[in-house]
């Protein structure tokens, strides 16, 4: 198996990158102490813990939990809403890119924080972004922009239905839990493409689906906490 390349210079094009790299427990001594912990999961992909090893997750949220930014732990966006594990993300960002297709559109169903989507952005060439709370998208998009990544769109509106206008996608990860799996998700699925989602209302399955020519496969990944799949959007 590959090893993570330590020396590998950040990958986001923001002159301001520096910065962004934060002090102690922001730092990027954290951000490699939580990708050595993650390391020890073989399921996990090389390419998407070095996309974590490089992404400021500090800067996706709050300021005061900014310390636990490195914990593989969700943590509080407002809005009822969190930012999803880092363990999670790599896992479920592992999977769909582990599928047959190179993921040249993904569909990130429920935005947040934007996290997923930023981790996203460092290994798809295209990233389609859907959220239904509006100032949390604003604020996924304020801190993307101030990265510099350009390979992500938003839109607001109720992820229940994906996002039609540029399906079929060749993955599709959704960080909120509905009690089936949404049929739209599975139509915008290219053949052959994954889709991961966690499903149920208290204990959540993480889901993956994959579409072949005659239907679906779906494997259980583990079991889950996230916020639920809500309908309707919100301005
Ligand atoms: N990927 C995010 C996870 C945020 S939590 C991150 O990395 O931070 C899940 C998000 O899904 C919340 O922001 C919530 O508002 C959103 N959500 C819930 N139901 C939704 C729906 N029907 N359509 C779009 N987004 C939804």
């Amino acid at each position: 198996m590959a090893e993570l390349d330590l020396t590998q210079k950040p990958i986001y094009p923001n002159s301001l990158y520096e910065a962004a790299q934060g002090v102690g427990l922001t730092s990027q001594r954290s951000r490699d102490r939580l990708v050595s912990r993650l390391l020890s999961n073989k399921q996990l992909d090389i390419e998407v813990l070095n996309a974590i090893r490089v992404t400021p997750r500090h800067l996706f949220m709050d300021e005061a939990l900014a310390n636990r930014a490195y914990e593989d732990t969700s943590l509080p966006i407002g809005y009822g809403q969190t930012i999803s594990q880092p363990g999670t993300v790599a896992l479920m960002t592992s999977w769909v890119k582990q599928g047959s297709r190179s993921l040249n559109r993904v569909l990130d169903v429920g935005t947040g924080s934007g996290y997923q989507a930023a981790i996203l952005s460092l290994v798809a060439k295209q990233v389609y972004s859907v959220e239904r709370i509006a100032p949390l998208s604003l604020r996924a998009q304020y801190c993307l922009d101030q990265l510099a990544v350009r390979n992500i769109r938003f839109t607001l509106s109720d992820g229940h239905w994906g996002w039609s206008t540029f399906a079929p996608y060749d993955a599709i990860v959704c960080a909120a839990a509905p009690d089936s799996i949404p049929e739209a998700l599975v139509e915008q699925l290219a053949e052959g493409g994954r889709l991961v989602l966690p499903v149920g209302e208290k204990e959540q399955l993480l889901t993956g689906v994959e579409k072949t020519a005659t239907g679906i496969k779906t494997i259980t990944l583990g079991v889950a906490v996230f916020v639920p799949l809500v309908k309707g959007r919100l301005d």
